[in-house]
C-alpha cells in the first residue's frame, strides 16, 4: 500500500464518512467491505452504508443534541447527510430516508471523487499498515474481532445483550429520593428511589405485562444470567426484583430511618452528573413501554429518558481504556477505530465518528497533529464521554444533551436551556473548524 493511502476496513456509515474526508483532502482511501461475499446477521444487501433497522437519522431540530450533531456534520461535508437529504422521505422533523437510494448515492459520491477504491473481501486480521481505520461496526466478523481483542487486551472487546435506560438528572423528583450507598459503605453515591408495597405491586404488574421488542433479526433469546433484562427477572416471580435490582435491604432512609418495600438505585453516568442510569434495569421493553412502566416509580414520574434501554448483539471496544479522543488507539499509532465499534451508539453518531477518523487519518499522513473537538461541541461531547467514562461500567453512548458541559445558570424552561447549549456548541464549533 502506498504511504499516501488510507486503508478503511468496513464500508458502513463510519467507513464511508471516513473515506469522503480523506478523498476530499486529495488522499486515496481504500475501503475493504466484506459484503456481499460475506454477510452479517443483520445486513440485507451488499450496499455501502446500509441502514440495518429504522430508516431515520432522527431529529434535525438544531436545538436537540442530534440536531447539533447533524449541523456539525454538514459543516464538515458529511456524505451521509448529503445523501440523506437526497434520499429524504416525509417524516416531520425527523430525517427519514429511502435507505436504498441513500446507499447508492453515497457510493456514487465516493467514487466520483476519483480518490476512493472499493474492494470486496473479508479482512481477518488487523493490517500492519498505517494509517488504517477499523470501521467494521457492531457485527464485526469473528476472526477480526478476535484479533482486535488480542491487540487491545482480551477483556477490552465487549458483547452486550441489554442496556439500562439513562435519565436526565433534572427530571428526577429529588423530594422523593434519598442519597445513600448500601449499608452506608463508602460515599452516598447513589440516588435511591423508594417504593411502598402498593407502588411496587402496580409497577410489577405493569412490568410483567408490558410489550417487549420482538427479535426480528433472529438473535437467540438466551441471556447471560448476570445481565438479565429486568422484565425477564420479574417474570420469574413476584419477589425476584426485591431480591435483585430493587433490593431494599441496607438502604434505610438516612433522615427518617424508614425501611422501604423496594428501592431503585440510580447511578451517576457522567462527570457533570447531568445523567443517571437505572441500575440493573437493562431491558428490551418497547421504548413507549419503558416510559410508561418506569415512570410508575414515584421519583421518576416525570423522567426524561436520554437513552432508552436496548437489546441487540453488539461488539464494541472498551473505549475509555483503548482509544484517545482523536479515536486513535492507545496501543498503536496510526490505527483508528471508527463507528459503533468505537463505543458510540446510533447511525448519526457512527457517521460522525467516521468523519473524525477520516480527518485524523489524513492529518496522520500529512504529519499534522491529530484533532480533538472541544467538549462544548456535539463531536467533542460524545468523544469526551466515551473516552473518559468509567471503564468498568462502559456501554456505548448516543448523543444527548446530558453530554454537553452544564451551564451554571437557571433557565425559565428546558427549551431555553437547550437553546443556550446549542448556541455555545455552534459558536465553539465554528471557531474550532477555522483552526483545522
Ligand atoms: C440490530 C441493530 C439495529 C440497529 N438499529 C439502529 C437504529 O434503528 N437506529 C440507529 O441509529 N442505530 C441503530 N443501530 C446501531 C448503529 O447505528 C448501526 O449498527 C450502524 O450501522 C453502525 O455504523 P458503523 O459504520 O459503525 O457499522 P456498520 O454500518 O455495521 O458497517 C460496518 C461494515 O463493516 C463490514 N465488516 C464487518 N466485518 C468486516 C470484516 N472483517 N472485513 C470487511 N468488512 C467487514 C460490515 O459488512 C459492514 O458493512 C443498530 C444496530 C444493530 C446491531
Amino acid at each position: 500500500m502506498s504511504k499516501n493511502e488510507v486503508l478503511i476496513i468496513g464500508g458502513g456509515l463510519a467507513g464511508c464518512e471516513a473515506a469522503m474526508q480523506i478523498a476530499s483532502r486529495k488522499i486515496k482511501a481504500r475501503i475493504i467491505e466484506m459484503r456481499p461475499n460475506k454477510m452479517t446477521p443483520v445486513h440485507k444487501t451488499g450496499n455501502l452504508a446500509e441502514l440495518v433497522c429504522s430508516n431515520s437519522l432522527k431529529s434535525t431540530n438544531p436545538v436537540t443534541a442530534n440536531g447539533i450533531l447533524h449541523q456539525e456534520m454538514r459543516k464538515l461535508g458529511s456524505v451521509v447527510m448529503k445523501a440523506a437529504d437526497f434520499a429524504r422521505v416525509p417524516a416531520g422533523q425527523a430525517l427519514a430516508v429511502d435507505r436504498v437510494v441513500m446507499s447508492k448515492k453515497i457510493e456514487e459520491m465516493l467514487l466520483s471523487t476519483g480518490y476512493v477504491e472499493i474492494e470486496r473481501k473479508e479482512i481477518t486480521s488487523i493490517p500492519e499498515e498505517t494509517p488504517c481505520i477499523i470501521a467494521t461496526g457492531p457485527m464485526t466478523s469473528e476472526a477480526l474481532s478476535k484479533d482486535l481483542s488480542d491487540l487491545l487486551g482480551g477483556e477490552y472487546l465487549y458483547f452486550y445483550d441489554a442496556v439500562a435506560p439513562i435519565v436526565s438528572t433534572e427530571s428526577i423528583d429529588k423530594s422523593l429520593t434519598f442519597k445513600a450507598s448500601r449499608y452506608n459503605k463508602g460515599e452516598a453515591e447513589y440516588i435511591n428511589c423508594p417504593l411502598n408495597k402498593e407502588e411496587y405491586d402496580k409497577f410489577y404488574n405493569e412490568l410483567i405485562n408490558a410489550e417487549i421488542v420482538q427479535d426480528s433479526h433472529g438473535f437467540e433469546q438466551v441471556f447471560f444470567e448476570s445481565c438479565l433484562p429486568i422484565e425477564e427477572i420479574a417474570s420469574r416471580g413476584y419477589d425476584t426484583l426485591r431480591y435483585g435490582p430493587m433490593k431494599p435491604v441496607g438502604l434505610r432512609h438516612p433522615s427518617t430511618g424508614q425501611d422501604n418495600y423496594a428501592v431503585v438505585q440510580l447511578r451517576q453516568e457522567n462527570k457533570e452528573a447531568t445523567m443517571y442510569s437505572l441500575v440493573g434495569f437493562q431491558t428490551r421493553l418497547k421504548w413507549g413501554e419503558q416510559k410508561r412502566v418506569f415512570s410508575l416509580i414515584p421519583a421518576l414520574k416525570n423522567m426524561e429518558i436520554l437513552r432508552y434501554g436496548v437489546m441487540h448483539r453488539n461488539i464494541f471496544i472498551n473505549a475509555p481504556s483503548s482509544i484517545a479522543p482523536t479515536s486513535e488507539t492507545l496501543v498503536k499509532k496510526g490505527l483508528f477505530i471508527a463507528g459503533q465499534l468505537s463505543g458510540v451508539e446510533g447511525y448519526v453518531e457512527s457517521s460522525a465518528s467516521g468523519i473524525l477518523c477520516g480527518i485524523n487519518a489524513a492529518r496522520y499522513i500529512k504529519g499534522e497533529d491529530l484533532i480533538v473537538f472541544p467538549q462544548e461541541t456535539g463531536f467533542g461531547s460524545l468523544m469526551n464521554y466515551i473516552t473518559s467514562a468509567d471503564p468498568d461500567n462502559f456501554q456505548p453512548m448516543n448523543i444527548n444533551m446530558g453530554l454537553f458541559p452544564a451551564i451554571e445558570k437557571r433557565f425559565p424552561s428546558k427549551k431555553d436551556k437547550n437553546t443556550a447549549i446549542a448556541q455555545i456548541a455552534e459558536d465553539v464549533f465554528d471557531e474550532f473548524i477555522k483552526t483545522i
